[in-house]
């Protein structure tokens, strides 16, 4: 928060994302809660929903990526999305809503200077990175989203969850 540091909080966990509550009462997430950001923006939550889709019977060319290697690598939701593939493309943009909700809510309450975005779908898609970012902007309060900045990582080493860390530069 003060010279470029990470806001910790009292417990060491504030700045994770991840369980800011976008949907009171919504789905289960990992800690116990309902309605937690990471329900709906993670990776597991976007392969869950494509993976829903295609047990209600729609087609979808993810379909044979599973079959190749038995699982969704983010370059095959990339491939999946400029092949014009719905249930990847409403998958994406319904992870993208409730992730620029959260981020949203962070630049009205926090108003870091800087917001990073990492994790394998942010890197490997394009489209989910401009989208949440447009998205966030358009919900944002426009004097605190004024002085934000949102960036993209190259780092590759986040795993799960689609990383997010707010910094003011001192
Ligand atoms: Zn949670």
């Amino acid at each position: 928060m003060y010279d470029g540091k990470h806001l910790k909080g009292a417990t060491g966990t504030a700045g994770e994302i991840g369980h800011i509550i976008v949907d009171s009462g919504g789905r289960l997430c990992g800690c116990g809660g309902h309605g937690c950001l990471e329900a709906y923006a993670s990776r597991s939550a976007i392969e869950k929903k494509i993976l829903g889709s295609m047990k209600k019977g729609h087609k979808s060319i993810i379909a044979e990526s599973i079959k190749d290697s038995g699982v969704i690598r983010s370059s095959d939701l990339a491939d999946a999305l400029d092949a014009g593939d719905e249930i990847v493309l409403n998958a994406i943009t319904e992870a993208s809503e409730y992730l620029s909700s959260g981020l949203a809510s962070v630049i009205n309450f926090y108003n870091p200077e800087l917001i990073i975005l990492g994790g394998g779908l942010m890197e490997a898609i394009d489209f989910f990175y401009d989208l949440t970012v447009k998205k966030t902007f358009a919900k944002a309060l426009a004097v605190p989203a004024e002085k934000t900045k949102i960036v993209k990582t190259q780092l590759k080493d986040f795993s799960g969850i689609i990383g997010a860390a707010m910094l003011h530069q001192g």
